[in-house]
């Protein structure tokens, strides 16, 4: 009898309609961010729910913390990851080949789906006397970790604002995971990062020293925004952070999942099922997810071809024509 079974078993699994069999399992990763970002839980929280429909799919998801986003664009491109988070003008960079893309457009790199609002960050020691993101000029500042999206905005900021590196008496490099206890042990006057709100690590910033969420607004920043169909104003809200009641102008991204043509149409389609199938479970995962709206995520922050896999997925969903 028991030497029966197997071959049952398999005559089911041959029989069904399930495209991928439970038995040839595959092994997904998501690219993410650092630790005490909005990108990790992004990541962490669609394994989990791949992870639930294993049995069903044979898929096997892990998210590892990564540098952020031109790390993950550039993991899927060789093939080192299946899919990513990544900021939606580095998304279009990538794509278009244009900025730290210039003359190498990856041109197989494909759009799921959209996630959080990423409003550029920056956080200043509330004794550095710095208001406005001018007043950097003369500071220690964290300009973030190559590789990041964080980064590479960073310095599209300083360009639009004609400044430079050399303009700060100080440019560190930090991580996200380090550069809120460098702010608190006064390493640094003022830290950077394009990151969803809340998030842990400038609530950590906040809270172990007096701090301030500092302006990016002006001539400049607008005419970035006029310029560029990815960036948007953006307003981090007032009582989110300890010591800052008033609302914060800034601009921003937003965070995109995105692949290769290369990664198979199911595998990308039972990804976004999982997440869509489940989405009030989803939502629940971070408050930077609170107000996601399926139709928004679908429609916003994509300059990529959508995958065929998340297409089929909205197309049965009536989100997409
Ligand atoms: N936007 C950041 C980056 O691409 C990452 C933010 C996060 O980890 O939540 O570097």
């Amino acid at each position: 009898m028991s030497k029966l079974k197997p071959i049952l078993l398999s005559t089911a699994f041959a029989l069904s309609a399930t495209p991928l069999m439970a038995q040839e399992e595959q092994f997904i990763t998501i690219g993410t961010g650092g630790q005490t970002g909005v990108y990790y839980v992004v990541g962490q929280s669609i394994c989990r729910l791949v992870n639930r429909e294993t049995a069903e799919t044979g898929l096997r998801c892990t998210a590892p913390a990564t540098g952020g986003s031109i790390d993950n664009i550039n993991q899927i491109k060789s093939g080192g990851m299946t899919m990513g988070v990544a900021q939606s003008d580095w998304q279009y960079h990538a794509y278009n080949g244009s900025s730290d893309y210039e003359g190498e457009p990856f041109e197989d790199l494909r759009a799921v789906f959209a996630v959080h609002p990423e409003p550029f960050t920056v956080v200043a020691r509330a004794d550095s006397d710095i208001e406005t993101f001018a007043d950097l000029t003369g500071k220690r500042v964290n300009v973030g970790n190559p590789g990041s999206g964080s980064r590479g905005t960073f310095e599209v900021v300083l360009d639009a604002m004609g400044m430079s590196m050399d303009d700060f008496a100080l440019s560190s490099e930090l991580r996200p995971a380090e550069q809120s206890a460098a702010l608190g042990d006064n390493q640094v006057d003022a830290i950077s990062y394009t990151v969803g709100h809340p998030n842990g690590s400038i609530q950590e910033a906040t809270s172990t020293v007096d701090a301030t969420l500092v302006e990016v607004a002006g001539p400049e920043i607008d005419a970035l925004i006029a310029d560029n169909p990815f960036y948007a104003k953006a307003i981090i809200p007032g009582g989110m952070y300890a010591n800052n009641d008033e609302d914060t102008e800034t601009f921003g991204v937003k965070a995109t999942m995105v692949t290769s043509a290369a990664v198979p149409e199911e595998t990308v389609y039972q990804v976004v099922k999982a997440v869509f199938d489940n989405f009030d479970r989803f939502k629940g995962l971070h408050p930077a997810f609170a107000t996601l709206e399926p139709e928004e995520m679908v429609a916003d922050g994509n300059s990529a071809p959508l995958h065929p896999g998340a297409e089929r997925y909205f197309r049965e969903q009536g989100w997409v024509e």
